[in-house]
């Protein structure tokens, strides 16, 4: 960086600019946006001089400019177009240690003046140190349009609430009131005068909010897809301060959380299994314990294999309150993925959600129960164990054709269905070679393909 931008308090400053033509202008609507007391020497000044002059907004004096003329001043304009005028000019300032800008001449200038954006007071510099100018000005355009004209009338409310706001205490209190205000509730407003009316209102609500103390809400996400979560997990995730989430939560999910909420992902691969957890119980207390509105955020439903009791514990054990929001989970979206249900009549009048975790610790007599015909499981992770849960159900007695359909990424585009049997469950498995969240429905067929094999299978048991 040859230039390091800065911003110079020119307010009942004076400013000397010298010269009348084209680039004197172009310099003078810059700096007739600011409250500084402009003067213009030239012999021969541009009609838009004489009439700002005429108006007030700056002294013209029709003579060349001297060195008593800089002295006192904080910037000087050199804008004659004529080299040796402006370097006379910038020998007095120099002599006089005021910096000089000499229009179109980078080497003599001591400053140079960026694009700006201007919402006033905020305000938006671009420079590129005379090497892109094109580039400025599209940079410019760009910005100007994408700035809210009303940005400056906003930030100029804000400015005159500053002391107001400061009944809330300083740090994430203030800082939420102030993003609330600028990214939310400001933008909306349909006038100036309205903002001092918002900004109280904002107030009383934040202030009522400090008083809330913190909460967890343990929230089922879905399996996926965005349109699956509930009306009362989007709230939640409106007001979240905090959402400790999962890796299975989609991306498009997340994108729902409040603004100004921390995301926190603790489903990184990379922890043991054990401190992972711990440490999940701890960040969830922490900042419950500080007052935030947490969500824990977990995919499908919290309270299907998601270690939910020992969070409660810790939640419960900090004495901080808790309340569970339900989720669609895994088993419900991949049955509708293929068009079953779950329990049918005359077929299973239950259904049970096993995990391929655990499967070591399951008792023979589930195993002879589930072996049985017309028996339905959705088989959670169970991807790993699908040789296991293969080779214990036909020890006990399963029809080596009985059904089993993988369904992969449930509910999201890129949702697959791999139709198998418990005979060919393992091969199948490696061929799909799934990578995404997949669950496995024992004794479920996709119902196009189901009628005629489910008929044989009926006769060969009968
Ligand atoms: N609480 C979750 C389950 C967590 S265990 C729920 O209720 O769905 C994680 C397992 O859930 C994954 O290994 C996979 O078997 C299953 N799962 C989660 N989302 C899934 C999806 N969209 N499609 C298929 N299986 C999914």
């Amino acid at each position: 960086m040859k230039h390091f931008p800065i911003y110079m308090a020119v307010a009942d400053r004076r400013i000397a600019l010298s010269g009348g033509g084209d680039a004197a202008l172009a310099k003078l609507r810059l700096l007739l946006k600011t409250e500084a007391r402009i003067e213009v020497y030239a012999r021969d000044a541009a009609p838009e001089i004489h009439a700002w002059a005429a108006e007030g907004r700056l002294t013209h004096f029709a003579r060349a400019l001297t060195a008593g003329d800089v002295r006192n001043t904080v910037l000087v304009y050199a804008a004659d177009e004529d080299p040796a005028q402006d370097a006379r000019v910038a020998t007095l300032a120099n002599n006089a240690g005021v910096p000089v800008n000499v229009v179109d001449n980078l080497t003599d200038s001591a400053f140079i003046t960026p694009a700006i954006v201007d919402r006033d007071p905020v305000t938006i510099a671009i420079g590129t140190e005379g090497a892109a100018p094109v580039l400025a000005r599209a940079l410019k355009a760009d910005l100007e349009e994408r700035l809210s004209p009303r940005l400056g009338l906003l930030a100029r409310a804000g400015r005159r609430f500053r002391a107001a706001a400061e009944a809330l205490p300083f740090g994430r209190a203030r800082r939420d009131f102030w993003s609330d205000y600028y990214l939310g509730k400001g933008p909306q407003l349909a006038e100036e005068r309205d903002a001092e009316a918002a900004l109280t209102d904002l107030l009383r609500h934040h202030i009522k909010a400090e008083d809330k103390p913190g909460h967890v809400a343990f929230v089922g996400a879905g399996p996926g897809d965005p349109e699956l979560l509930t009306l009362k997990a989007r709230k939640a995730l409106d007001t979240a301060d905090v959402v400790i989430h999962d890796r299975l939560v989609s991306p498009e999910i997340l994108e729902l959380a409040r603004r100004e909420a921390t995301l926190l992902d603790v489903g990184k691969q990379g922890f043991g299994p054990s401190t992972a957890q711990d440490h999940i119980n701890d960040l969830i207390v922490e900042h419950a314990a500080q007052g935030a509105q947490v969500v824990r955020l977990k995919g499908g439903d919290a309270t299907v294999f998601g270690r939910l009791d020992e969070e409660i514990d810790a939640v419960t054990e900090a004495g901080i309150s808790w309340h569970i929001v339900p989720g669609i989970t895994a088993a419900s979206a991949s049955v509708a993925a293929i068009g079953q249900s779950l329990t049918k009549r005359g077929r299973n009048a239950s259904v049970r959600f096993l995990t391929g975790h655990d499967m070591q610790g399951f008792a023979d007599h589930d195993w002879r129960e589930l072996a049985t015909p017309g028996q339905v499981a959705a088989i959670y992770m169970g991807k790993k164990a699908a040789r296991f849960i293969q080779g214990r159900l036909i020890m006990h007695g399963a029809h080596p054709e009985t059904p089993v359909t993988l369904v992969e990424n449930a509910s999201r585009p890129n949702q697959r269905v791999v139709s198998s049997t418990l005979k060919t469950l393992p091969a199948d498995l490696a061929d799909a070679a799934l990578d995404g969240p997949a669950l496995a429905l024992l004794g479920l067929t996709p119902r196009v393909a189901s009628a005629s094999f489910l008929d044989t299978l009926t006769q060969e048991l009968a």
